[in-house]
């Protein structure tokens, strides 16, 4: 019996993703109070399984090689047709997926397959005395923490929120790496036809990557994110979003923070003409300093602050900005 990790990775740097690694730590908790192994799996990358190899963050990683399918391939349904093959051969107790975007695209695939129960975006797992496996889900806000298990079905699968802060993940002496081939119904009518780097400008300023984030709520204006967002990329911070800005298409998901977004836990956080509604605030984890500016001293966000100014945040940022960017 296992407790399987999927390592999700970026095709064009294969790199494992950071939301990957981070859920590592929380496999290999489960694995020792269910007294199991815990394993790796990649899909069809040796660049990505060597390198978690040399990591020794698992003691054993399985690449399963697709075959007739070049590295670097990607639909959902390739990805969730290997792992169905994977899981089928061998015995696996519990599947834990990075809460990434494709993962949520190939997690649901895999566990209709084996038929299986999900659940998704948790972000916390426990084993309780019956040694049964956990999940806790945040809903209507935070109001309600659902604690949700899997009854009578195997893998019982997680796509796990993790955080992205920099951690130290004990290493083994070595890690044993696999590869199993497995031939897959081609591309299911998908047709591959190239893949390619896509540069992302706002790579920098994803608010997961930075300690100190500045999170821009309805009270500031298009042209306010705008220069936000500058003041971000100069100074090396990252920026955040409520849902209100990335519905209104000012800002895209990538920079969504709460409930439907990301969770992040940066030491500072700034929010700025942010209202604090719990659906966003449930996003925003274990600061050390939270700085808020809004017009209205009655907002909510005053009782989540460690620093309240009573503030237009839009002339705010237009004076941070005539400093950082001229
Ligand atoms: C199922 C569900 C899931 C959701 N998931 C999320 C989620 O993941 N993330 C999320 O963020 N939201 C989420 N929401 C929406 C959430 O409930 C709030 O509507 C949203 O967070 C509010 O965004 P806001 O603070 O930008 O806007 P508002 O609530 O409109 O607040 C704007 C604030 O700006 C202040 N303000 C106005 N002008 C200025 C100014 N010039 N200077 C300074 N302050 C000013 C106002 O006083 C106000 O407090 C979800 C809602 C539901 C129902």
């Amino acid at each position: 019996m296992t407790v399987l990790v999927y390592i999700d990775y970026v095709p064009a740097t294969r790199q494992p993703r950071q939301e990957s690694l981070a859920i590592i730590d929380v496999a290999r908790d489960i694995a020792q109070k269910l007294g199991v192994d815990v394993e790796g799996v990649v899909v069809n990358s040796v660049v990505v399984a060597t390198k978690l190899r040399d990591m020794k963050i698992l003691p054993k990683i399985y690449n399963i090689r697709l075959k007739n399918v070049p590295e670097g391939t990607y639909t959902p349904t390739l990805f969730g047709e290997a792992l169905v093959e994977f899981c089928k051969r061998r015995n696996v107790e519990v599947f834990l997926f990075p809460a990434t975007q494709r993962c949520r695209e190939i997690a649901p695939y895999v566990a209709a397959k084996l038929d299986t129960g999900l659940v998704a975006d948790v972000s916390e797992l426990y084993v309780d005395e019956k040694k049964e496996v956990i999940a806790v889900k945040p809903s209507f806000g935070e109001n309600i923490l659902a604690h949700i298990y899997i009854p009578d079905r195997k893998p019982k699968m997680f796509t796990v929120r993790a955080s992205l802060r920099k951690r130290t993940i004990t290493t083994y002496d070595t890690c044993e790496l696999i590869h199993e081939e497995v031939t897959v119904q081609e591309h299911y009518g998908i047709e591959y036809v190239k893949s390619g780097q896509v540069y992302d400008p706002d790579i920098e300023i994803l608010p997961e990557r930075h300690d100190i984030v500045i999170g821009v709520g309805a009270g500031l204006s298009k042209d306010s994110i705008e220069l936000v967002k500058a003041i971000a990329k100069k100074l090396g911070i990252g920026v955040g979003a409520t849902k209100k800005i990335t519905d209104r298409g000012i800002l895209s998901s990538k920079f969504l923070i709460g409930e439907s977004g990301k969770i992040i836990r940066p030491r500072v956080y700034i929010a700025l003409g942010i209202s604090g509604a719990p659906q966003h605030m449930t996003g925003v984890k274990d600061y050390e300093l939270l700085i808020a500016v809004n017009i209205d001293e009655r907002a909510p966000i005053v009782n989540y602050s460690t620093h309240f100014y009573k503030s237009d945040a839009n002339e705010l940022v237009r004076k941070i900005a005539e400093l950082v960017l001229r």
